[in-house]
């Protein structure tokens, strides 16, 4: 119920509770009233019948002093009282009009009429003491019979009285009662009145007002203060305080909504900064190494409850290979063909969801059977339409649908730099190897075997380490190019370039150092390991048969020139003095193997 209600139906209360009560005491005090009223009227009563009874005797005393005295002083006196009676309807009347009713009236004038039949033996007796008839006046009023009439004119009176009093004793007492009855009902209504407006002052006042207000009033503190902890106080009641309680509760969910989209956003925005710098780290990458660091670092900071793996496509072998994993996934294979994803296959995201019906890659391995209710990721890495690697993830399963996707996006993100990055690094590498590579022959060129010089000279200088060097020279090239055309040169170019590329295997690196000219570095080979492999290489030189145009080209031979740290001298000057030993070996007729001397060495040095 409503305050307003309640309290309009209190004053309601109160004001007819008052108004009652006010009537009551109306009551009472005209039930006093009518107390009063009787015990007035019986006193008058009283005075009449005394007045009656007295002027009977006083008649009767004058009437017998005269007759016994002759004193005409008594007859005086008695004829003027008799003359101040008034007639017998008078004095009922005035009693009638005072309150006796008929029955009394009856029994008083039957008492009157005696009293009258009295006096008119009293006149008889003077007028007997008049005519000096004193026996007969004495007789009269000293006889048997007057003395028995004034006893039952007395006895009359009595029983007027009495019935009088039986009526008015009867009216006061029931006036009383009634007054009595009136005042106890006025208290009791006064008392209502109060209780009432003292429960109404309890129950309104501090129930329903001043504890839920102050309850209201603490948790308004504590929300404006953004604790929202504080919960408002359920109300029961439909009035006022209730409205408020809904108002702070819906002011308090409000503030709640408000704080979960700052925190939500906060997270959102501190989640791109994360990509923003990973962004800027991938930018930075020399190599894909640097790239796969950054990754590992990055990724379970951005889905911190999303285990993955990244794969890197292996363009040699053609498959997916593992390049680095986070927070410990269960599934995948290390290495796989990029037919075994779907994510791959059909060049978009793949995200089999839980329970419900999809395809779950291969490469999951042969666990598919136990992960039925795994729901992994597969986002595939592209670059100009190619796939150059995979994001792989397994979503948590206690995650909310919301979570989830938020998450989705930022996984989007993550692998759309990653792709991004790698592709970059892939150009650049591809750049490189072109900067790098002789087109022709595919070894690498002068530019890549200058700083490898470098590096293995600085290592030999460093640790000691043997490193041996070897020129090699096609013989008479320039008779290829004008006895088949250059293409065929090219041809005898290549060929060459495999047998040396082909025969170090991983031991050593080849280059073409322009034209013709080749040159071996053996890091780690002896003077003589080098020796031993620069025979298998002209060996398998002399050995070489190339057709062009359907003309064989005849053979093809070269010069090789050896030198090797310590054996010749610093290693700084290995190329020159291998340089001096093939210039030697041109000199001597070619298709052979010269191991330089101290003489080279120390020509080279002058
Ligand atoms: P030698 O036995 O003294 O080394 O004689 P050579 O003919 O091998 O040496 P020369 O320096 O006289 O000739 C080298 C020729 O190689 C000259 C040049 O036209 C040719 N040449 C250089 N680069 C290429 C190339 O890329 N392709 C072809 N087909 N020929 C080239
Ligand atoms: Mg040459
Ligand atoms: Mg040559």
């Amino acid at each position: 119920m409503r305050l307003s209600t309640i309290t309009n139906w209190a004053y309601g209360a109160t004001v007819a509770l008052t108004l009652f009560s006010g009537v009551t005491m109306l009551m009472a005090s005209s039930a006093e009233e009518r107390e009063r009223a009787a015990v007035a009227q019986r006193a008058t009563f009283d005075r009449a019948t005394a007045t009656l009874e007295e002027d009977v005797y006083r008649l009767t005393e004058q009437a017998r002093g005269f007759v016994i005295t002759g004193d005409p002083s008594h007859l005086i006196a008695y004829r003027r009282e008799k003359e101040a009676l008034r007639s017998v309807e008078q004095r009922i009347t005035h009693l009638r009009d005072v309150g006796a009713d008929d029955a009394e009236l009856t029994a008083l004038r039957q008492a009157m009429h005696w009293a009258d039949a009295l006096t008119e033996e009293q006149d008889a007796a003077i007028r007997a003491a008049e005519a000096n008839d004193d026996r007969t006046a004495r007789t009269i009023l000293f006889g048997d019979e007057y003395g028995r009439e004034l006893d039952r004119v007395a006895a009359q009176v009595g029983k007027f009285q009495y019935m009088l009093d039986q009526r008015t004793d009867h009216a006061v007492v029931r006036a009383t009662d009634t007054a009595r009855q009136w005042r106890t009902m006025s208290e009791i209504m006064l008392g209502m009145t109060a209780l009432l407006f003292l429960c109404v002052l309890y129950f309104v006042l501090k129930r329903r007002i001043l504890r839920p207000v102050v309850r209201l009033s603490d948790v308004v503190t504590r929300l404006a203060a953004q604790d929202y902890d504080a919960i408002p106080p359920e109300s029961a009641h439909v009035d006022e305080i209730g409205d408020m309680a809904q108002a702070v509760r819906i002011f308090r969910e409000n503030g709640l909504e408000r704080q979960r989209l700052e925190k939500e956003r906060d997270a959102d925005r501190m989640m791109r900064d994360l990509i923003s710098r990973l962004t800027q780290r991938l930018q930075g990458c020399d190599n894909v190494s640097d790239l796969v660091d950054v990754v590992r670092r990055f990724a379970p900071e951005i889905a911190p409850d999303f285990p993955g793996r990244l794969y890197i496509h292996d363009n040699r072998r053609n498959a997916m290979t593992q390049a680095c994993d986070w927070l410990s996934p269960a599934y995948s294979r290390d290495e796989f063909p990029p037919s075994a994803c779907w994510a791959l296959r059909r060049g978009q995201t793949h995200r089999p969801i839980g329970e419900m019906v999809d395809i779950p890659c291969e490469h999951l391995g042969e666990h598919l059977g136990v992960m039925e209710s795994l729901s992994s990721i597969c986002i595939p890495l592209a670059a100009q339409g190619e796939s150059i690697g995979m994001l792989y993830y397994e979503e948590p399963t206690d995650s909310s649908a919301d979570h989830l996707e938020r998450t989705g996006q930022y996984l989007d993100m993550l692998a759309e730099n990653i792709g991004l990055a790698l592709a970059n690094l892939r150009l650049r590498d591809a750049l490189r190897d072109m900067a790098m590579a002789d087109a022709l022959t595919g070894l690498p060129n002068r530019r890549q075997f200058d700083a490898m010089l470098q590096t293995l000279v600085q290592d030999a200088d460093r640790h000691g380490a043997p490193l041996a060097c070897l020129m090699v020279d096609i013989d008479h090239f320039k008779r290829f190019n004008d006895s088949y055309g250059h293409d065929a040169g090219d041809a005898v170019l290549r060929a060459v370039g495999n047998v040396l590329g082909d025969s170090l295997r991983e031991h050593g690196h080849a280059f073409r150092l322009g034209g013709e000219e080749f040159v071996i570095l053996m890091p780690g080979f002896t003077l003589d390991q080098a020796l031993g492999r620069a025979m298998q290489i002209q060996r398998r030189i002399q050995d070489l048969r190339l057709g062009h145009n359907g003309k064989e080209l005849g053979p093809i031979t070269a010069s090789f020139g050896l030198s090797a740290f310590p054996d010749h001298g610093r290693p700084d000057r290995l190329l020159q003095t291998a340089d001096a030993a093939l210039l030697r070996a041109k000199t001597e007729g070619r298709d052979r193997i010269l191991v330089a001397t101290v003489r080279d060495g120390a020509s080279v040095a002058a």
